[in-house]
This record gives C-alpha cells, sequence and structure tokens, in this order.
C-alpha cells in the first residue's frame, strides 16, 4: 500500500499493531481475560454521517468517528484526524494507544481518538471549516473539558481547534478547555505547537550519552514532514544535528550536505511537498530507511516500517513521532539488530502532555510562557522514559514492551480502585 509518492505501508493494520503490543503485554501480566477484556474494549464508540457540498457542486457523505477508550485515570483525551482511510479500527487503536500513553506519562487523562474520512488535500479553508463545525455539532454532547477534550491530529492544526471551540461555544457558552492545540490567540498555550516534536528532541537529549552521540556527530533521517517531523528537525538542527534525508507523501529528498530544515519548511508551503528542495537529491521513497544515519524519526502514518523494509534501516537510534509506525515482526528485526527503539505510546507524549498544560492554563485562566512550558514537558516526558526504562531493565524487556506493561497496570490500578470494573 503506497499513498501517492509516499513510502509504502504494511498491510497490517493499526488495530492489530496495538493489540500485538497489547495482548502480549496482558499476558506477561497474568491479568484475567474478563479483566482484561475491560481495559481493552472501548467505553463507546460513535460514528456520525458529516454531508458537504464541495466545489464538484455535488454532497459528499464523510464518516466522523469519536472513540472514548478508557476514563478511568481522567476526562478522554485524544486528537482528531482528518485523513481520506480513516475508519473506526484505525480511531479505536489511536484511542487505546492514548490510553497508555496518557498513563505512561502520568497526565491525568484517559484516552480517546476521533476522524474524519475526508481527503484534505482536494478540499478548501471553506470546505474544511465546514467539516469541522459539523463534526462538533454532531459529537458536542460527548465532549466538555470534564468528558472529553479533542486534539490536532494528521490533517487538522490550530485553526481547526479553533472552529471547534467557536462551534462547541454557540452551543455551551465560550468553553476555551474543551479543545486544546488552539491558536495562541484563542488561549492556546505557547510551545503547543512544537511540543510534539520538541519531546522527541528531550529523549534524543536524554539518551544520546548512553548511546555515544553527540549532535554534532547525529545525522537525522525524518519520514513525514508535517507538525512533528518538521519541528523535530527544527529542534534538532538548531542543536547541532545534520538532517540528511526527508520524505512526505510526495516523494523523499536527501543531501549528505545536510537540508536546512527551517527552510525546507517555506519550501513545503510553497511547493506542497519536500520534493525539489534546492540542493538535494529526489530519492524513491523506499530508500529513506537505508540512507546512512545515526537517528532515524518516523513521523508520518502507522505501519510504514514493516517486514520488508526494516532491515534496511540504517539507524542507531529511532524515536517514533508517528503513532504505531513500527509492525511487530518490523520490531523484532530491529532489536536483533540492536537498533535503540524510543515506542510511540512514550515518545510522542510531548504532545498531549502540552495539551494537558493547556487544559490546566484555560481552567486557571492563566498563561505560562514557552520557558515553563518546555521545562515541564523536558521533565515529565524524561521521566516517563526513567519509568519505563527502570522497568524494562527489572523485567528484563523491550522498551516498548515495558511501556505497555507501565500503561496497562496504572490504567486497571485507577479502575478497580475507583470500582468502575465491577459496577459498569
Ligand atoms: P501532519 O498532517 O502535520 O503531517 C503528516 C506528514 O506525513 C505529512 O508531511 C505527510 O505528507 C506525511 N505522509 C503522509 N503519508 C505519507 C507516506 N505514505 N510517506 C511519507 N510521508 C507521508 O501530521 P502530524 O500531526 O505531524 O502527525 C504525524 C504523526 O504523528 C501521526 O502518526 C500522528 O498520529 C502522530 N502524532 C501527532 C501528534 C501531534 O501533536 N500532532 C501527537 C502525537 C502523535
Amino acid at each position: 500500500m503506497s499513498d501517492r509518492g509516499g513510502a509504502s505501508r504494511a498491510e497490517v493494520s493499526n488495530y492489530e499493531i496495538v493489540t500485538h503490543y497489547f495482548d502480549e503485554a496482558v499476558d506477561r501480566l497474568g491479568i484475567a481475560d474478563d479483566l482484561a477484556a475491560v481495559i481493552k474494549t472501548s467505553y463507546r464508540e460513535v460514528q456520525v454521517q458529516i454531508p458537504i457540498r464541495l466545489g464538484d457542486g455535488k454532497i459528499h457523505v464523510f464518516s466522523g468517528y469519536r472513540v472514548q477508550h478508557n476514563g478511568a485515570r481522567g476526562p478522554y483525551k485524544g486528537g482528531v484526524r482528518f485523513h481520506p482511510e480513516v475508519d473506526l479500527d484505525e480511531v479505536r487503536a489511536l484511542a487505546s494507544l492514548m490510553t497508555w500513553k496518557t498513563a505512561i506519562a502520568g497526565v491525568p487523562f484517559g484516552g480517546a481518538k476521533g476522524g474524519v474520512n475526508v481527503p484534505t488535500d482536494v478540499c478548501n479553508t471553506d470546505e474544511l471549516e465546514r467539516v469541522a463545525r459539523s463534526f462538533i455539532d454532531k459529537v458536542e454532547k460527548l465532549l466538555g473539558p470534564n468528558r472529553d477534550i479533542p486534539a490536532p491530529d494528521v490533517g487538522t492544526n490550530a485553526q481547526t481547534m479553533a472552529w471547534m471551540m467557536d462551534e462547541y461555544g454557540k452551543l455551551h457558552g465560550h468553553t476555551p478547555a474543551c479543545v486544546t492545540g488552539k491558536p495562541i490567540a484563542l488561549e492556546g498555550s505557547f510551545g503547543r505547537e512544537a511540543a510534539t516534536g520538541r519531546g522527541l528532541v528531550y529523549l534524543y537529549e536524554h539518551v544520546a550519552d548512553e548511546l555515544g552521540l553527540k549532535p554534532e556527530n547525529t545525522r537525522v533521517a525524518v519520514q513525514g514532514y508535517g507538525n512533528v517531523g518538521s519541528w523535530a528537525a527544527r529542534i534538532l538542527q538548531d542543536m547541532g544535528c545534520k538532517l540528511v534525508a526527508v520524505s512526505d507523501v510526495t516523494g523523499a529528498i536527501r543531501s549528505d550536505a545536510g537540508i536546512d530544515a527551517h527552510k525546507l519548511v517555506e519550501h513545503v508551503l510553497e511547493a506542497r511537498g519536500v520534493v525539489g528542495f534546492e540542493g538535494s537529491e529526489q530519492i524513491p521513497p523506499d530508500d529513506l530507511l537505508g540512507v546512512e544515519c545515526e537517528l532515524f524519526i518516523p513521523a508520518a502514518l502507522g505501519g510504514m516500517i514493516h517486514k520488508s523494509n526494516a532491515d534496511r534501516l540504517r539507524a542507531k537510534l529511532v524515536i517514533e513521532g508517528a503513532n504505531s509506525p513500527t509492525t511487530p515482526a518490523a520490531d523484532q528485526i530491529l532489536a536483533d539488530s540492536g537498533v535503540h527503539v524510543i515506542p510511540d505510546v512514550m515518545a510522542n507524549a510531548g504532545g498531549v502532555i502540552v495539551s494537558y498544560f493547556e487544559w490546566v492554563q484555560n481552567l486557571q485562566h492563566f498563561r505560562w510562557d514557552e520557558d515553563e512550558v518546555n521545562e515541564r514537558l523536558r521533565k515529565i516526558i524524561q521521566r516517563a522514559y526513567r519509568e519505563v526504562s527502570e522497568k524494562a531493565e527489572e523485567r528484563k524487556l523491550p522498551l516498548r514492551a515495558a511501556a505497555y506493561e507501565l500503561g496497562i497496570e496504572r490504567v486497571l490500578e485507577a479502575a478497580l480502585t475507583r470500582g468502575y470494573v465491577h459496577n459498569g
């Protein structure tokens, strides 16, 4: 499976990937099947119809989804994805990943996810605004600062959140804490836009010594140059790393002399893709994994490191910005070749950590400055890494397996303590 000029993806779905890691962890922990079923399945899954008249004059009926996976630890929290391949299975998988992610990061939220199967690349701004508003109109009863708080994901951004907040406000009164990832002008948090990418960089910073890496000898390849990939690349470059290869849905480029991450952002805005960036050479998208580098950052979609390409990966360190980028078969290949993988479920938590800060600031009507946001993010994400790696050492497990165990144990403890499992 391949998206236009993008790299190939596995035939394994996001749901199969997340379920695989969950089932293995539950088995190792010896959790009884009936109890495991309670935390495996979603609390609520909603599908709504979103009919929109597009530029071709026809009404297109899109499907919108909101899955609330588990709320034992706090209000449901998770992004909304706009992408033509969104379906209930994918949203369900991403929602459960959020449950473990918020637990591992230790922020007081449950897990949720949303999505609309709209092709953003063929819609104009006005059409996307109507999709966002219609989605909120149809799911608003499930949402709210103490119930469920959406945020951006693939195909959505701060502008989308502004429309969603506005639509929710028409029905419930001005409620900035109903979504996070908003623009700064609308009570968004400083540092939120860059937070997921910055979180990846704080993890690089945390493990670099242990792996013998210094910024001046770290070459970086990034798959996906949207919010997460482009922010990680810019911050890594500013600390002295060299970006040597990048891909997106339009294709892939490389340059041994280095690609300027900041200028590439401007190029992508103008050219709508990374291809054609001055001084770079275009390569087949599937060759990105074979580029010599120390750090590889998947920051596109799920299943992009799979059993047919994992052995081509040249990096020493993989920090997963995307959700479910590595299939279980590929994970084993990377483990066998000694690649240090920092898994999605802890690595890309920077977004939800700063979303938590945004929610706290909105509830207090008080704004923190960017340094304070970034410092608190560093502390929380590095603490999560330490807690997961301690568990990994103690139980002789890879980081991903230890991370799932930690997340599951915390969710189960909360669920059992509040009595939620027995009382329904
Ligand atoms: P985005 O829409 O801003 O960027 C996605 C990028 O992936 C684009 O550059 C797109 O061209 C590229 N892409 C899509 N298909 C591709 C393919 N087949 N080959 C190569 N590139 C391809 O989305 P984002 O917010 O940066 O999210 C990226 C990933 O990070 C997703 O998996 C998302 O779930 C995850 N994530 C995002 C956040 C966040 O805060 N935005 C938080 C946690 C995890």
